[in-house]
């Protein structure tokens, strides 16, 4: 039995949406941008909605709108896609490193603060695996120090802490649609913002640095080629017409996946803080015990047609970051010993039980084989 680690939920709603859009000979900048733009708006309860090509370049544009440059730092977290990380570099600014929980694998919180000096111009923290943020507090450190926050929501459209959607509360966040994300675009991304002006600039520099005048070649500021055609945009309607379902798809598998796993030795399955009001599953990542030998089981797992993948290597342990920073291994350590011992498992919308099944008891037997 093949297990795709991934797949994409489509739907004759998709199908029939991406016809009207080659109909109506309108294939980008036309009505469907603006439609799902509304939608996600209103979803997270937002004044502004700014869609974009990828998610990463949702946040270098975040980075840019907030000012930040050479000389300038940012808090954020090792244990994340490095899309979080390189939207900094782009601008030359510096990423600074703060440690995870070992339980939620998001930032800590506690420890945002000592990292804040004079350079210190934004937090970036990751609602990592879909698990949410505790946003409240992380908008009044900022605010007590007058810094500005970028939510890295792209795994985790749809999740609430303490009834706080994530993506609502920080200056801008950004949602990401690739094909392995809660909906998809194909390729995607979308920044939501209650500042007019941050959402202006967006704007402008996802168009060329086009101003609002509507004058096809008066360009204002430097800008980039971000933006989304209608199909991407088409699709993403689609997609968010159904979210409530697809969310209750992905929750239902998660739940198998936990009822089958709580009980086997040596792994540990995902935590959920109490405050998650709502759990929007990105991926089903379950941890190992340090004495089973995570990679002998992955290889085993491959090679009997299950994809898996060890999610996320560290941001800071990555060859081009450490050849700019010097970082080496131990300077994170929970970050270090969770990378080691994570394992995303096959995890979509239309999963068959007895494709579950088969990943937990070849998962059981792996187990039993590769424990030192
Ligand atoms: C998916 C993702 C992004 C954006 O990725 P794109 O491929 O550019 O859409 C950014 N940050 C995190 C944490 C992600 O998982």
């Amino acid at each position: 039995m093949i297990v795709p680690l991934s797949q994409p939920d489509v739907t004759k709603k998709e199908f029939n949406i991406l016809k009207k859009v080659m109909k109506s000979n309108v294939l980008s900048i036309g009505p469907y941008l603006e439609n799902f733009e509304d939608k996600i708006a209103k979803y997270i309860g937002v004044k502004h909605a700014i869609a974009v090509n990828s998610g990463t370049s949702g946040l270098h544009l975040l980075i840019r709108a907030f000012g930040i440059s050479q000389g300038d730092q940012v808090i954020t977290t090792p244990f994340s896609f490095v899309a979080s990380t390189n939207c900094i570099l782009y601008e030359g600014a510096t990423p600074v490193f703060v440690d995870i929980c070992p339980d939620t694998l998001n930032i800590d919180i506690d420890k945002i603060e000592e990292k804040i000096n004079e350079k210190t111009k934004a937090i970036l923290p990751v609602d990592v695996f879909g698990h949410p943020l505790d946003m409240a507090r992380i908008m009044d450190i900022a605010k007590k120090h007058n810094i500005k926050v970028i939510e890295d929501s792209c795994e985790a459209l749809g999740s609430e802490y303490d009834r706080i959607k994530t993506g609502s509360i920080a200056d801008g966040s950004v949602f990401a649609f690739y094909p392995n994300k809660q909906i998809t675009t194909g390729e995607g991304g979308v920044i939501v913002t209650n500042h007019d002006y941050i959402s202006e600039l967006c704007k402008s520099m996802r168009n060329q640095g086009r101003g609002t005048s509507n004058l096809w070649l008066h360009h204002e500021r430097l800008g980039y080629n971000y933006r989304m055609n209608e199909f991407n945009a088409a699709l993403g309607c689609a997609q968010i017409d159904r979210l409530d379902e697809i969310l209750n798809k992905r929750m239902l598998v998660a739940n198998k996946y936990c009822e089958n796993l709580k009980a086997v030795k040596g792994i540990k399955t995902p935590f959920i803080s109490p405050n998650v009001t709502n759990m929007s599953w990105f991926v089903y990542v379950i941890q190992l015990e340090p004495h089973i030998n995570r990679d002998n089981l992955m290889k085993y797992l491959i090679d009997n047609g299950i994809q898996c993948k060890p999610y996320f290597t560290p941001i800071h342990l990555q060859p081009y970051i450490t050849k700019l920073f010097g970082f080496k291994e131990g300077d994170f350590p929970i970050t270090e010993s969770v990378s080691q011992s994570t394992l995303a498992l096959p995890f979509f919308n239309n999963i068959k039980k007895k494709q579950i099944n088969y990943v937990v008891e070849s998962l059981i037997k792996g187990i039993e084989v590769f424990s030192g």
